[in-house]
């Protein structure tokens, strides 16, 4: 017979341990605290938007063993913030804390091959792709999926970096070297009609639940607005929840995910292709802290600590707004503003393309959205 007793949830007071020490984290650790739980950041740089607002944090680099026993020895549970954490590090992690999203969740979204793979392997369309090692690989891959197309580095790209659009067969060399022939994969360009994201939730008992679909604007190839309900056929809609909380499943995921599509048009239907996930709350998110009861932030510290999910209904509209760089300085005009909530991240350089906050404007009124 399988164990049919509920896992054990986290009390309040026990400790989640939160690797990275950005905006992510801070709204984390102050989601942990509302439960009653206590938030220990651990991050490599001097000052931490998490740090300050935490009840414990130690300053070390991702590959000090003996810091990184020493935080887990601390806490209940290690989560992150940011998807790039080293494999070795949720290792050495592992061995003394649970580590939630697993390993599986970190690998795969680590690599965009894998992850490409692993999409198709449950059945989930995403733009035909093409592992690329050489040159020699590039202008094959080119060959199979024309132009234009996307070379991408398969680990570390975020916000557009590590990735070269192709226009033509004969810019080859020069993208390979723009992104310095790191290992890749070549994309085939979607002509998108608009970008989409999913976050969801599964707990550990294999629970799962997804809040509304967000639509998304980029400037610069940085969020720039998520307006939910996104307009799109709702049919769609429920389509992209189904299959965020599918990819959940597929990974054994314990926590929030962020799921990112394209939605293409050929005029007569719309359809939908995974562009990416990433296994951490998520910015196109951000709305569900002003327009939901529970929060993404707190949906992720429910899910690590074995607390039972949230509700993810929407009470209102929204749109939510980044404050990059210097458009943090409005701060002052954005509080005469009714029903628009403020969140800045205390970041002290508001440096060109930095995510220094961010606003949502809740709007009265309610799409629904099925
Ligand atoms: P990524 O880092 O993969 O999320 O890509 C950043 C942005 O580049 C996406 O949000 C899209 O706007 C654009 N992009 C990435 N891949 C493709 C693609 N295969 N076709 C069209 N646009 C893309």
């Amino acid at each position: 017979m399988p164990d049919q007793s509920p896992p054990p949830s986290l009390p309040p007071g026990s400790t989640i341990g939160i690797l990275g020490g950005g905006q992510l984290g801070r709204m984390l650790a102050l989601a942990a605290a509302e439960l009653g739980l206590r938030a220990h950041i651990y991050a490599p740089e001097e000052t931490s938007p998490a740090a300050e607002v935490a009840s414990a944090a130690t300053r070390a680099a991702y590959d000090d063993e003996a810091a990184l026993i020493a935080f887990a020895d601390t806490v209940d549970v290690v989560t992150y913030e940011f998807e790039n954490v080293p494999g070795e590090t949720a290792r050495i992690l592992s061995e003394h804390a649970p580590v939630r999203p697993g390993a599986k969740a970190l690998m795969t979204s680590q690599d965009r091959l894998d992850e490409k793979n692993f999409l198709n392997a449950l059945g989930i369309a995403t733009a035909p792709f093409a592992a690329v090692d050489t040159l020699d690989d590039l202008k094959t891959a080119l060959e199979k999926l024309g132009t234009p197309a996307v070379l991408k580095t398969r680990r570390l790209g975020y916000d557009g970096k590590g990735q070269v659009k192709i226009d033509q067969p004969d810019a080859a060399a020069a993208a390979f070297d723009a992104i310095a022939g790191a290992p890749a994969i070549l994309e085939g360009f979607m002509p998108f009609e608009k970008e989409v994201s999913v976050i969801a939730a599964r707990a550990q008992d294999g629970t799962s639940a997804a809040y509304d679909v967000g639509e998304n604007v980029h400037r610069d190839h940085i969020l720039h607005t998520t307006t939910v309900p996104a307009v799109i056929d709702p049919a769609i809609a429920d389509n992209a929840r189904a299959i965020a909380e599918r990819i959940a499943h597929g990974l054994d995921y314990v926590g929030v995910i962020g799921v990112e599509f394209f939605v293409l048009n050929d005029g007569k239907q719309q359809t939908l292709c995974v562009n990416e996930f990433a296994p951490r709350v998520h910015n196109s998110g951000h709305w569900t802290s002003d327009a939901c009861s529970v929060s993404q932030f707190e949906q992720h510290i429910r899910a690590v600590a074995g607390w039972p999910l949230g509700d993810p209904t929407r009470h209102c509209d929204a749109v939510m707004t980044n404050l990059i760089g210097t458009e943090v300085d409005d701060w002052q005009a954005h509080a005469h503003v009714s029903d628009r909530a403020i969140h800045l991240y205390g970041k002290h350089d508001a440096r060109p393309g930095r995510k220094m906050g961010h606003i949502t404007d809740l709007i009265h009124g309610f799409t629904k959205s099925e």
